[in-house]
């Protein structure tokens, strides 16, 4: 993990506590251009000079750094590279905020109805989505938008991805499968604020993560999965932040500690990883992700020639070139795998998306097929 969403430990709100942060870093800033030169979306259409005068509280933000600003995915690749230890992501971040009146319509349509403080339309539209999507997928209705009253030691977090039901009823077999307790928190009244923060709404963002705090004290848990990395990392944040003691786990990482529950059989052949941005390489969420992989299936090099292993989701498609973008980063994949395995949620549903003979799929897919293949093998004998 970096700490894309790392926050002071008191609770100054974000559009109070970033600003401060941006003029040391502008102060700081040598102009070497090392951040610049490893962005992946950046068009070379400005200089670092411009780019801080943009980030200045107050400063006009040029029509140029306004699109960069809008292209940018929060994937923090500029951070490590700065010998300053400046966060430029930080700086774009707060671009975003100084334009957010003039967001794009893709950012837009993405945050309509997350939240849980939603008024007017936006209210409505939220009501009527949920009872929609409760109507259609009964047997997850009762996980939707409720904070479970009753206690377990282990909270199932998908929050808004509860959406996304394939994943989340995916999740649920495998912890029914291990047999303990457990509770769900989702919805989009549950959401953990990184869409909105992400994109330069600090107050929503704010709102999203106490009222999460809230949440999970009420559920008190022991340990925390989640399978998506911004809501991973905001948890991180909300545990440092109100000194909780629970532990936070992926999914992936938290199945492997029961390994002994799933058949050791390979099933597959050659898969790679995708890291995502927040869940890199090294990270032991990273690390979890070969350790499934390998124990289904033969576990190949990922692309490391690649610039970025980002799956380009929070641009919200205002970028014309995301397309162009993951078309080669899958095309250089299948020179190692016929298949892609994700270890975040949010890179497994954009990469899956995208047209490609590469099969995308979620880490947490390679329990299932394993039980599954062991069902078979049970039922003809
Ligand atoms: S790498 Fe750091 S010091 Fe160099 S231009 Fe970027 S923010 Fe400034
Ligand atoms: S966070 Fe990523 S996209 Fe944004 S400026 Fe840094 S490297 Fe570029």
């Amino acid at each position: 993990m970096n700490g894309q969403n790392e926050k002071n430990k008191d609770s100054t709100p974000t559009k109070t506590y970033l600003p401060e942060k941006v003029s040391e870093y502008i102060e700081r800033c040598t102009e070497c251009n090392r951040c610049m030169e490893v962005c992946p979306v950046t068009k070379d259409t400005f200089s670092i000079n411009e780019l801080n005068l943009a980030s200045q509280e107050g400063h006009i933000v040029p029509l140029k750094i306004k699109e960069f600003a809008f292209h940018c995915v929060q994937c923090g690749k500029c951070v490590p590279v700065c010998p300053e230890d400046i966060r430029r992501d930080y700086m774009v971040r707060y671009i975003k905020y100084k334009i957010k009146s003039k967001k794009p319509l893709g950012y837009k349509r993405y945050l309509f109805i997350k939240g849980p403080k939603l008024t007017g339309m936006r209210r409505i539209t939220q009501q009527l989505f949920i009872r929609l999507k409760k109507l259609t997928n009964k047997d997850l209705s009762c996980f939707m938008e409720t904070t479970p009253g009753k206690k377990a030691d282990v909270l199932f977090y998908p929050g808004c991805y509860i959406y996304s039901t394939k994943t989340v009823r995916q999740t649920l077999r495998l912890l029914n499968h291990l047999g303990g307790s457990y509770n769900v928190l989702g919805g989009v009244t549950s959401c953990c604020g990184a869409p909105h923060l992400l994109q330069g709404e600090f107050d929503q963002a704010d709102d999203c993560t106490e009222r999460l705090y809230q949440k999970i004290k009420i559920c008190d848990p022991q340990i925390i999965l989640t399978a998506c990395a911004e809501c991973f990392e905001t948890i991180e944040q909300i545990i440092k932040k109100y000194r909780m003691d629970v532990e936070i786990l992926s999914v992936a990482q938290y199945l492997l500690r029961y390994q002994d529950k799933f058949p050791s059989k390979k099933i597959r052949r050659k898969i790679t990883v995708h890291d995502s941005c927040r869940f890199h390489a090294q990270s032991p969420q990273g690390i979890a992700a070969r350790e499934v992989v390998s124990l289904f299936g033969e576990l190949a090099e990922s692309p490391r020639d690649q610039p970025s292993s980002c799956c380009y989701q929070w641009n919200h498609d205002s970028d014309p070139d995301n397309a162009l973008r993951q078309a080669n980063y899958l095309a250089v994949v299948k020179k190692k795998a016929p298949t892609l395995a994700c270890n975040c949620f949010t890179c497994y549903e954009e990469l899956k998306k995208t047209y490609t003979d590469v099969e995308v799929i979620d880490v947490l897919q390679l329990f299932e097929e394993a039980l599954e293949a062991s069902d078979t093998i049970e039922e003809e004998r």
